[in-house]
């Protein structure tokens, strides 16, 4: 056995010797090679459960047993990030997002600053503008919103969004689309200044409508692209409340593609944004469908990296995992339904309007309310309707008591909530709608998990060992500026 063993470390020894032998005549022979095209995905929120369970949904409405995959998860590199931050374990996306943008902790909220916030962080989308390449960001919330914030803009809160606002409106990127602006009005020396005008003084072209969007092109110069279907948070509303005519997360990431490339060639964030925030509201249905959504947009990147193979790279990410999700739950045990998601096709956060639309409506007469009310439940979540989702006597008094405290003794929820709404009969639906399909959740907030990290293109060799989240845009760096060995 040991003399079996020696020779085995000297085969073994052998082998490495032959390899990087190989791997020196390889380099020598083929110079550094940059990334010239490279995409950022990031998933704000989704962890490697949020993916696990949109492609089991995706085989469960199919008939299909475990799970239908999406393109990015069968990339050829797979790993896992550390998330933690600076000054506290479980991260917020401020932070996340400056690690990833940076490569550099910092402490919760900052925008790429360091944790005294007494200093700025450069960051990647800034050092590929600084040798010329054209940078585009996007994402399905507000573009002043933590994540894309972070490629940006330098400021000590991320709820400094007029000042995001200005950074964005002084910064010398190409292309901004996807969500507005959430507060882009403020003060400057006592003088009223908004944000998107500053912005079109610094010369962008400012475009809200899906005609002028769809009609930009490569002379419609340095842009800024915002959905016509906007939120009061100045977010995209969830990819299940929107329809074929309106614009999505992946015809945004088109537009990018189309606009930016050239020979300079560029950089590309894409934020799914809202992943996130139907996960704080422990909404099932929306996690998926924004999740496939940002897939869609991932689609749109892997069919321009198969005409650009050997220039190409793109990394999909995300920032940390919201909600605790798990496939798998305490009522259901060993069992799953997550066809029964296919029912709901409104969003909780669209719900809470229908919620509140029915309360300035309501006729005094509790039990025809409550008749009304269950309509509205079987047409947007299929739930009391026999062939959908039949429910028990004692369901149905469970959310009559959620209907009577929503409507009939509380004021509501605060219109301007934008992750959580504190509107009882829609949180019970949530949670009613995820024990049904076997999903489970720990928190309305973050947790501390490791998210996956998937590459395919030049370099994508570097992403595929669990890593830590600012090894992210070291990695980027190495393989765009001084090229990928
Ligand atoms: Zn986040």
């Amino acid at each position: 056995m040991i003399k079996q063993n020696v020779s085995m470390k000297k085969f073994l020894k052998f082998v490495f010797i032959s390899l990087a032998i190989g791997l020196l005549f390889y380099s020598c022979e083929h110079p550094h090679h940059k990334a010239k095209y490279v995409f950022y995905f990031i998933g704000d929120g989704m962890g490697q459960v949020q993916i696990n369970a949109a492609e089991a949904y995706l085989a469960a409405i199919h008939d299909e047993k475990g799970f239908q995959h999406f393109a990015f998860t069968q990339f050829p590199a797979a790993g896992y990030a550390s998330t933690y931050a600076d000054n506290r374990f479980i991260t917020g996306s401020a932070a996340a997002g400056t690690a990833l943008a940076c490569g550099k902790k910092t402490n919760i909220n900052r925008i790429s600053m360091n944790p005294d916030a007494t200093e700025s962080y450069k960051t990647i989308a800034e050092k590929c503008k600084e040798i010329g390449m054209k940078v585009g960001i996007l994402s399905s919330v507000s573009i002043d919103h933590a994540t894309p914030a972070v490629f940006y803009a330098h400021q000590a809160s991320r709820s400094n969004y007029f000042e995001i606002g200005l950074d964005l409106a002084n910064s010398s990127f190409d292309f901004f689309g996807g969500g507005g602006f959430k507060s882009p009005e403020g003060e400057v020396d006592n003088v009223f200044i908004n944000a998107i005008d500053e912005a079109k003084k610094n010369g962008f072209n400012y475009v809200n409508s899906v005609e002028d969007i769809q009609a930009l092109n490569k002379n419609s110069g340095r842009v800024i692209a915002v959905s016509n279907l906007l939120e009061e948070s100045g977010a995209m509303r969830y990819a299940l409340d929107l329809n074929e005519t309106n614009l999505q997360l992946s015809d945004f990431t088109a537009k990018a593609i189309e606009l930016l490339e050239g020979e300079e060639g560029f950089f590309i964030m894409v934020e799914g944004g809202k992943i996130d925030w139907a996960c704080h509201a422990n909404d099932a249905a929306s996690t998926i469908h924004e999740t496939i959504e940002f897939s869609n947009a991932i689609d749109v990147a892997i069919e321009f990296f198969k005409a650009h193979p050997e220039e190409t790279l793109i990394v999909v990410t995300a920032d940390h995992e919201t909600g605790g999700m798990a496939l798998g739950n305490g009522p259901m045990k060993y069992e799953t339904n997550l066809a029964v998601l296919q029912h709901q096709i409104i969003s909780s956060q669209a719900f809470v309007e229908v919620i509140r639309d029915f309360r300035v409506n309501l006729t005094g007469d509790m039990e025809l309310d409550f008749k009304h009310m269950m309509e509205i439940m079987d047409w947007y979540f299929g739930l009391g309707n026999p062939d959908k989702i039949p429910l028990t006597e004692k369901e149905i008094a469970t959310i009559k008591k959620s209907f009577l405290t929503s409507l009939y003794t509380s004021e509501g929820a605060e219109p301007d909530h934008a992750y959580h709404d504190e509107e009882p009969l829609a949180n019970l639906l949530n949670k009613m709608m995820s024990d049904k399909a076997g999903i489970g959740w720990t928190t309305f907030s973050h947790t501390g998990v490791n998210v996956p990290v998937y590459a395919i293109g030049v370099g994508a060799e570097y992403f595929s060992v669990n890593i830590d989240n600012t090894d992210i845009p070291i990695f980027m760096e190495k393989i765009i500026i001084h090229g990928a060995h």
